[in-house]
């Protein structure tokens, strides 16, 4: 069976710190580095905390959280089904928020240089999938 794990969290602002810490409880067996461990676990956030904020911005709904490892690359699938991005490129660019003086507009960009890919799909009404990938390191040993 394939080794991967689902969360289905609420999306209550507590439960981002929850979210983070089991993705990176998991993906410690998988042998990374605490700078990979790091880096996914804040991309993590920031996917976790734009489903609080964004997609259910006056309410609370279900965020679905999927992570697996294949071959030593790491991907994690954060979905919401919350209102959706009606321009994804425009959503992506750095500083752009519909957050206000609040949100600094770097989610996006924190999740592409902290992984090595990147992908979201997304439908206005229906909710976004936010897909992110990184490749682990291959230790000296040439294990993983
Ligand atoms: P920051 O992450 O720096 O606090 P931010 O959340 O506004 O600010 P990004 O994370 O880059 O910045 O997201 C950019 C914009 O994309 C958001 O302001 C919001 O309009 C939209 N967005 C992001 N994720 C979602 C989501 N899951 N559902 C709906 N809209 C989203
Ligand atoms: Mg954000």
């Amino acid at each position: 069976m394939k080794d991967e794990i689902k969360l289905i969290i609420p999306s209550r602002s507590a439960n981002e710190g929850y979210a983070r810490v089991a993705v990176g409880a998991f993906i410690t067996r998988f042998d990374p580095t605490l700078e990979e461990l790091n880096d996914i676990k804040t991309a993590v956030s920031e996917a976790v905390t734009n489903c609080i904020v964004h997609a259910y911005k006056d309410t609370i709904g279900l965020i679905y959280i999927t992570v697996s490892a294949d071959k030593g690359i790491v991907k994690i699938r954060i979905r919401d089904r919350g209102c959706g991005i009606p321009d994804i490129a425009r959503a992506k660019e750095p500083l752009f928020t519909t957050g206000g003086e609040e949100r600094a507009g770097l989610g996006f960009a924190v999740m592409e240089s902290f992984t090595d890919k990147l992908t979201v799909r997304s439908t206005v009404g229906k909710g976004t999938t936010v897909t992110l990938q990184k490749r682990l390191k291959v230790k000296d040993d040439g294990q993983k």
